[in-house]
């Protein structure tokens, strides 16, 4: 078993349907105390293994086909998504969604539905806590998530997620669409919510950003991990400056 703290994938394999593979054997570490990045091209399968994580793959006709996933001691694999949110391993969606036409609020007390916090004090605190850590959320509290702007929305999304109190935080391509202010800010958050001890799982094809922000990274090539290494080393090698960082 997995040492504690520690999300760990092991031989993974996924598939969509009856035939299409997505991911083979793939093996990865994120501990608590950590930013991992996972790196790679368009449909190299870097949403599948989040799904795979948070439990959502049956939403999208996916199934693990070989392999496990743990959190610490505990085993995730194949677990409904409110099981892995009660073992704190929580999701931001992709594509950043918002419930549009809740308000901002609302939206924030969404995250603890499934929780016994929902109805306490508890979630008073939980609110204050995230609007403290996004202020521009406070300010428009009480407006319809879809009247936000798309950093904005990044952020509801990101709080949402954050309500729950999770130990480890799965990011799906937070910085896509936003523009580089709005991104240099999303990075700075990422940076805060790690500091103050949650670990980030963190899914980008902006790979310059994945590798500044973590530790370590992974590269998916077509369902495979290519290689991986500490985030400053890998931002050296020749073939991830040539391949994902756009150089020649
Ligand atoms: P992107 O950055 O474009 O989202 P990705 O690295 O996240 O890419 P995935 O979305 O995980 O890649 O896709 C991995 C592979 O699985 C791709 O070949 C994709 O076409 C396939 N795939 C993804 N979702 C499904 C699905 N619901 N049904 C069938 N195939 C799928």
């Amino acid at each position: 078993t997995a040492p504690p703290d520690e999300l760990v994938v092991d031989d993974l394999t996924v598939v969509y349907g009856r035939s299409i593979q997505a991911l083979t054997s793939v093996t990865l570490r994120a501990p608590v105390g950590g930013i991992v990045a996972l790196l790679g091209a368009n449909g190299a399968g870097k949403s599948t293994l989040l799904r795979a994580v948070s439990g959502t793959l049956p939403l999208h006709t996916g199934s693990i086909a070989g392999g496990t996933i743990h959190f610490g001691e505990r085993p995730l694999t194949s677990l409904p998504p409110a099981d892995v949110v009660a073992a704190g391993v929580v999701q931001v969606p992709e594509g950043r969604r918002v419930f549009s036409e809740l308000s901002v609020e609302e939206n924030l007390r969404a995250g603890l539905l499934g929780t016994p916090a929902l109805r306490r004090p508890a979630a008073r605190d939980a609110v204050d806590r995230i609007f403290g850590l996004f202020p521009v959320l406070a300010e428009r509290r009480r407006q319809s998530a879809g009247l936000l702007s798309g950093g904005e929305q990044q952020m509801l999304a990101l709080g949402r997620a954050l309500m729950a109190g999770p130990r480890m935080l799965l990011l799906d391509e937070p910085s896509l669409g936003l523009a580089p202010q709005i991104v240099e800010r999303i990075a700075q958050i990422v940076r805060d919510i790690h500091a103050q001890g949650t670990g980030v799982l963190l899914v980008e094809q902006n790979a310059a950003l994945a590798l500044e922000l973590s530790d370590h990274a992974y590269v998916l090539d077509v369902g495979r991990i290519r290689l991986d290494g500490p985030s400053d080393e890998l931002s050296c090698s020749d073939d991830i400056r040539r391949l994902y960082l756009g150089e020649q």
